[in-house]
């Protein structure tokens, strides 16, 4: 039974020695017939468009035609029982039949004007999605970036979520040396992948950074959206684009005027400040200012002069 319904001769209703042209012309009357646009909900016209589209596929090309006359094989070589037709490049068969077909909608299914294939065309959907003919879904990939990183910019390596295109063969699985070496041909990374990503200076919290085409894999693949986020110390907010904190002076150095290190900023305080005074950076924040309130408080002041110390040392060293 399956034998003579895969039978694409009798599938499409012509002759063996029929001409390519004829073959064509067949098909393309059986597909408007059973096309998702005129048959909504229909399940049997589903299978028939399908089967008539794979029929067609063993028959338009002259060497997968050729296999058939010659074994009676449909679909890829050396596959199993159910023929597989995962190579097929769907709308180039639609395309060169002049099926209509509508693959412009993004996220979703292809469409054919306004039925989406989705609900009523479940199994064409699954046929176009093994042949990596839908568009890839779209993902967002959380990330934590320090204070520095987002005041002034930088590279950050992101894992990207597999599967995801391979990014050494662009999706294409070879090159003219052979098979590709990292993805091994399948032109699509089951696990994943590690990217560095450009930080842009004064980078605002909640900021999507777009990395087109290494979202899900799919005809076109979706993006990525780096989405990131703050990682602020303990003790320091983020008021717009300024950042605040507190730092702790000993009443010596209150009277005295001092330098301290706050957050990788430079923060001269004059002599005679008193606690609670707030001293103001520009440019020390998020693409805005560092506000800093003084506390004195002997113990406290007394650690962060060391703490400051001892970045001052290290900084000499590594100058
Ligand atoms: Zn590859």
């Amino acid at each position: 039974m399956s034998h003579v319904l895969n039978d694409p001769y009798q599938v499409l209703g012509i002759e063996r020695d029929a001409s390519a042209e004829d073959v064509k012309r067949a098909y393309r009357q059986l597909a408007m017939r059973y096309h998702p646009d005129r048959n909504p909900g229909d399940a049997v016209a589903e299978e028939r468009f399908k089967v008539v589209s794979e029929a067609y596929a063993t028959l338009r090309d002259p060497e997968s035609r050729q296999r058939y006359d010659a074994y009676g094989q449909v679909g890829r070589p050396g596959a199993g029982a159910t023929p597989d037709f995962s190579h097929v490049d769907w709308r180039v068969v639609f395309s060169e039949a002049d099926v209509p077909m509508d693959w412009s909608r993004r996220g979703g299914m292809p469409t054919t004007g306004n039925l989406m294939f989705d609900a009523l065309f479940k199994g064409v959907a699954t046929m176009f999605r093994q042949a990596g003919l839908l568009p890839g879904e779209d993902r967002e990939v959380p990330v934590r970036i320090g204070v520095e990183t987002a005041r002034s910019g930088g590279s950050l390596r992101v894992r990207l979520p597999g599967p995801i295109r391979c990014a050494t063969c662009g999706g294409a699985g070879a090159d003219a040396g052979g098979a590709c070496p990292v993805c091994g041909g399948g032109g699509v990374l089951r696990r994943g992948m590690d990217v560095d990503v450009s930080v842009p200076a004064r980078v605002r919290e909640g900021t999507r950074l777009r990395l087109a085409g290494m979202g899900g894999p799919g005809q076109p693949p979706g993006d990525a959206h780096v989405v990131i986020a703050l990682d602020l110390p303990a003790g320091v907010t983020l008021r717009g684009r300024d950042l605040l904190t507190e730092v702790f002076v000993t009443p010596f150095e209150a009277a005295r005027g001092l330098v301290a290190n706050v957050l990788g900023v430079r923060v001269a305080v004059a002599a005679g400040a008193s606690d609670g005074q707030e001293v103001r950076v520009a440019g020390g924040g998020v693409g805005g200012d560092l506000i800093v309130t003084l506390r004195t408080d002997t113990w406290r002041g007394l650690g962060r002069a060391a703490a400051d110390l001892v970045r001052s040392v290290a900084r000499r060293r590594s100058e």
